[in-house]
């Protein structure tokens, strides 16, 4: 512990931080962790209770999948904890080769990039792609970014406008096609060395999925790169788990995909960027996480790789979490609750304002089901949420208890009658 009097000279710094924290209790932002006592899975352990997990992206059930964990063991025991270093200096393992050809295969892209995160990954994409003349003068570059676009988009598209003052942005309101092909008409004569349009494939608040055929159409017309991330996509969506793409008729036709390894393929960690060779290569040798920050732990790519396998192998698991998700979706709205209608396995619930968010998630608690509430400034004033996630993990129990356990939390605070 830090004696007082060696940070005095910190004081009103450490006194400011204090005031942010009482803030954000006072306002009721402050994010608390609950722990969980053992693995995740359908269901987890909270305060020693057995509780339904609907808050996680553990979609396919394989963060504690046998086979999963099989491989994790067996890729500690061949390759060791850790390689100690970046790719290029000796950070590079025959597994690491053989997840990026399988991503590439899954995608049906030509070569992929690990990165430590997809946020990483996404913070790479923009900066590494911009930083570069590649021998052109006076011109700019521009960014199309869907307004609900996640953190690590915003970030990286952020950083690329920093790093270099040639990038200019226009953030179009959330799926609003008029207005990205508005700005695309306006500035088809300019001076523009890059188009990319950026978008999630689905959006994690609202669980909804961007129009991919309409943006692809516009890319082709405007000479854009369309870069999709594709977290909450891979694994749920698409009859084999190709996520947005599959389910709307493109897959293998995206120009750039990130992805994380941290949700449906495993839920550990890892991300990646895949697309045409040369575009891949190119960030091998520009993106800084990747150059800078340490290889994917071997134990995770060989777990990475097998869930990639299964889903390869036959769309069972997919099957399930359709099914889970369907079924869920078509009992909670038999109940009376609103929905935002879909077909991901991000199912928000409705509930009106953040007070009875929060009340409906702590009452859910105690009914043995663990899901969040998400209010403003995360989602519009007036349309906080319960945010369910189902998975494949979960039974018709799992299921059942956690529609009753709605029905019940809902009649209580008058959400439903
Ligand atoms: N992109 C999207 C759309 C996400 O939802 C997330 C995670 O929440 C990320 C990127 C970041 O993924 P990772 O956990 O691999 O950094």
């Amino acid at each position: 512990m830090v004696a007082a009097s060696e940070t005095a000279h910190l004081q009103s710094l450490y006194a400011d931080i204090k005031n942010e924290i009482d803030k954000a209790h006072a306002e009721k932002t402050y994010k608390y962790e609950v722990p969980i006592e053992d693995e995740q899975g359908g269901t987890v352990t909270v305060n020693g209770k057995t509780v339904v997990m609907l808050a996680s992206n553990n979609y396919l059930g394989l963060a504690n999948h046998p086979r999963v964990l099989k491989a994790a063991k067996e890729g500690l025991e061949k390759y060791g904890y850790g390689l100690a270093s970046v790719r290029f200096i000796c950070g590079t393992q025959p597994i690491h080769r053989k997840l990026e050809e399988a991503i590439a295969g899954f995608f049906g892209t030509e070569d992929a990039i690990l990165h430590s995160s997809c946020f990483a990954a996404n913070e790479a994409f923009f900066t590494a792609l911009v930083s570069g003349d590649m021998g052109h003068k006076d011109y700019r570059d521009m960014i199309y970014s869907d307004q609900l676009n996640h953190a690590s988009i915003i970030d990286g598209i952020r950083l690329s406008r920093i790093a270099v003052k040639t990038t200019d942005l226009r953030a179009y309101p959330h799926n609003d096609l008029k207005q990205l092909e508005t700005w695309l008409e306006e500035d088809k004569d300019k001076n523009i060395r890059i188009r990319i349009i950026a978008t999630d494939g689905v959006f994690s608040m609202e669980g909804d999925m961007a129009p991919l055929p309409k943006l692809y159409e516009l890319s082709q017309k405007y000479n854009a790169l369309l870069f999709v991330d594709e977290s909450h996509a891979t694994g749920a969506l698409g009859k084999r788990g190709r996520g947005t793409p599959e389910e709307q008729g493109l897959h293998g036709k995206i120009d750039v995909i990130s992805g994380t390894l941290g949700k449906a393929l495993g839920g550990a960690c890892g991300g990646f960027l895949t697309g045409k060779k040369v575009l891949i290569d190119y960030m091998r040798q520009k993106s800084r996480p990747y150059t800078f920050s340490n290889t994917l732990p071997p134990v995770v790519a060989s777990a990475s790789l097998e869930a990639i396998k299964m889903l390869e192998e036959d769309t069972s698991i997919v099957d399930k979490l359709h099914e889970n998700t369907a079924y869920f979706r078509k009992q909670i709205k038999a109940l009376g609750f609103k929905i935002l209608e879909g077909i991901h396995p991000i199912v928000p619930v409705m509930v009106g304002e953040a007070a009875v968010a929060q009340d409906m998630s702590a009452l859910m608690l105690e009914h043995g089901v663990y899901v969040r509430g998400l209010w403003y400034p995360v989602v519009p004033k007036g349309e906080a949420r319960l945010r369910v996630q189902i998975s494949a993990a979960h039974t018709r129990e799992d299921l059942d208890k956690s529609l009753d356990a709605f029905s019940k939390a809902g009649k209580k605070l008058g959400v439903i009658t």
